[in-house]
């Protein structure tokens, strides 16, 4: 029994409170604080049991930390944007909390993924007795437990690595993103990035596409070489790991919009400006995008996100795909978001659950690989993300 800070009253924010309230005997008092208090109070009147709600500005090391002092959390899960992570790390560290998050630290004037910043919390949060997990979503998250789990259970060692995240939902919207516009678009046209022979290789953004065969029904579908977080830690943890590569399947429908935009200046994230004032292109178009929220009762199909390992077993050469399948209505009817808002809502809530149940313990700053895969791997079948696993070769 206890107490569940959450930040952020987004898509992933509903999510893992509508999560949060199916779990009462681990999550015992709510509260849900974010920017604009009208977004709280919109999922307080949606989820089945009572929360409190706040509004708090997360980018303010003070007002997070009275608002700590005020609720008493045993655990804070940050579902706000990357750029709030520091100063909400720096909050927990004060008040002595717990800390959770889905997606890495990122300044706002710098497309970059990068762990430095947040690993170099390190010594604070081991010398203050807390644990702060990172990356608690799909992916990074499931991706990295995925890898644990098949390292523990079937290989010696890992060579090969490849994160395969396919959204074959349909919106019907001419042109929307699933999460967070700016993240999103900020993630997609960074240059790729993978990890090959002892180094990083980059290629320009979007230049490698491969065809994918999808499993039960999905069927084949081009996919992306692109970076992705969670390749940095991987590659720091996984001993032996010689090749870690990340793809996303796009519709051409989507880089045909994204294309032109990029053209036409609008996905730039430096100020220009207009009409007297400075404005950042990128923001704007967030404000005329459809809002990801909004998307829920649209989107159909499915997503299949997993991971296809090649490495040794017992002196064979072994090779395994492990996936999780989510329908975007089904998400829907059980907690009104689609599928990828879902697909992170759901470990951020088993992430928080794992430390507040003592199975994940530890003093300092990790990365989700590095905790027994057992425990979590189990709630992900209980609490609505199931996996298969499929050995192709060994
Ligand atoms: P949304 O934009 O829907 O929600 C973000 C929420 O954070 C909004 O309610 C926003 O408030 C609030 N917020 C923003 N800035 C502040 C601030 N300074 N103080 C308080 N609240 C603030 O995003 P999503 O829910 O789609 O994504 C949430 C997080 O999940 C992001 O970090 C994203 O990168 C991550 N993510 C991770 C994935 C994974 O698999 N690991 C996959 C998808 C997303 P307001 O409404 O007022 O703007």
């Amino acid at each position: 029994m206890g107490r569940v800070l959450i930040i952020g009253a987004g898509g992933v924010g509903s999510v893992v409170v509508h999560k949060c309230c199916q779990v009462p005997e681990v999550f015992s008092e709510i509260c849900l604080a974010s920017r604009t208090l009208s977004k709280c109070e919109a999922i307080r009147d949606q989820v089945p049991c009572p929360i409190e709600i706040a509004q708090v500005d997360a980018d303010d090391v003070e007002q997070l930390v009275g608002l700590i002092e005020r609720f008493r959390p045993d655990v804070l899960i940050n579902v706000a944007l990357p750029y709030q992570d520091l100063t909400i790390m720096d909050a927990c560290l004060r008040t002595g909390v717990n800390y959770v998050d889905t997606a890495n630290y990122e300044p706002r004037d710098e497309a970059r993924f990068c762990y430095a910043w947040q690993w170099a919390y390190q010594d604070r949060f081991r010398e203050a007795g807390l644990t702060a997990l990172l990356g608690s979503g799909f992916d990074p998250g499931v991706t990295n437990v995925f890898t644990a789990h098949a390292l523990k259970h079937h290989f010696d060692e890992i060579h090969e690595l490849d994160i395969i995240d396919c959204n074959a939902g349909d919106h019907g919207q001419p042109f929307a993103t699933n999460f967070n516009p700016e993240i999103n678009i900020r993630e997609v046209t960074a240059p790729a990035r993978h990890w090959e022979n002892g180094q990083w290789v980059e290629t320009a953004a979007l230049s490698t596409a491969e065809m994918y065969d999808f499993p039960e029904g999905i069927g084949p579908r081009k996919i992306y070489l692109m970076y992705h977080e969670e390749l940095e830690s991987l590659v720091k943890n996984v001993p032996g790991l010689n090749k870690a590569r990340f793809w996303m399947t796009f519709s051409d429908n989507y880089l045909k919009h994204l294309e032109v935009l990029q053209n036409v200046g609008m996905t730039r994230i430096d100020p220009v400006m207009y009409e007297g004032r400075e404005i950042i292109p990128l923001q704007f178009l967030k404000a005329v995008l459809p809002d990801p929220g909004s998307l829920g009762p649209l989107t159909k199909g499915r997503t299949c996100i997993g991971n296809l390992i090649k490495g040794v077993k017992d002196g064979r050469e072994k090779e395994y795909y492990i996936y999780n399948i989510c329908d975007h209505e089904a998400c829907y009817r059980e907690v009104k978001s689609q599928a990828i808002s879902y697909t992170t809502g759901v470990p951020a809530m088993i992430g928080a659950k794992m430390l507040m149940e003592g199975k994940w313990t530890g003093a300092g700053v990790f990365n989700m690989e590095e905790f027994d895969p057992d425990p979590f791997m189990q709630d992900l079948n209980r609490y609505g993300l199931p996996w298969t696993e499929v050995i192709l070769k060994g």
